[in-house]
């Protein structure tokens, strides 16, 4: 089972150019779970809770149309949180704010972007250019997670290290456990994808 990892400082004692590898995680995260429910007689509701799409349909609803309107409104859920994903240049006004609030405004990221691409990672911080990749899969959690990540990118930019300095800055981050509770909790439920969901 997946875990969160932290691999910078073994990478980093290798090749300090490399960038860090940190926090593994697998590749999808979203379940789909049906609700039936007897109250609803034809109205049909689709809504995030965690990393599960919840879609709730009257209980006498038949599998056909149950297998029709179940990837409607889970594609209805992902445009709309779409929508509401922040751009490139808010996830960077968001790293220099926190780097202002919590490092005096000392670490300086020569950019912050969304990476598709990173699918093993949550985040990673190239020392070489100072550069900072986010992995988009973060953008349908709470804000408090992302902001989580942010922190411990940003911290890398002053000490290379899991040292303990390093946990130093990322404690100025008072959400930082439960971020990390958070992670661990979506990671584990990975684990259980096949049991979990309904479809
Ligand atoms: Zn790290």
């Amino acid at each position: 089972m997946p875990k969160i990892s932290h691999t910078c400082s073994t990478v980093n004692s290798v090749d300090p150019n490399a960038p860090f590898l940190d926090f593994e995680i697998p590749n999808d995260p979203t379940r789909i779970e049906v609700r039936r429910s007897t109250r609803r007689r034809r109205t049909v509701s689709a809504f995030r809770e965690g990393t599960t799409i919840v879609v709730a349909i009257p209980a006498r609803m038949s599998k056909r149309d149950e297998a029709q309107v179940v990837p409607e409104m889970v594609a209805k859920v992902e445009r709309a949180e779409r929508k509401l994903r922040p751009g490139d240049s808010e996830l960077g006004e968001r790293a220099a704010k926190l780097s202002k609030e919590l490092f005096g405004g000392l670490a300086r990221p020569s950019s912050v972007r969304w990476s598709q691409q990173m699918q093993q990672r949550w985040g990673s911080c190239t020392l070489d250019d100072a550069s900072i990749r986010i992995s988009s899969r973060l953008q349908g959690m709470p804000r408090y997670v992302l902001d989580y990540v942010l922190v411990h990118e940003l911290a890398h930019l002053l000490e290379a290290a899991h040292s303990e300095r390093f946990f130093e800055f990322e404690r100025r981050f008072a959400r930082a456990e439960r971020a990390i509770g958070f992670l661990e909790g979506w990671q584990n439920a990975q684990g259980d994808l096949t049991d979990l969901s309904d479809i």
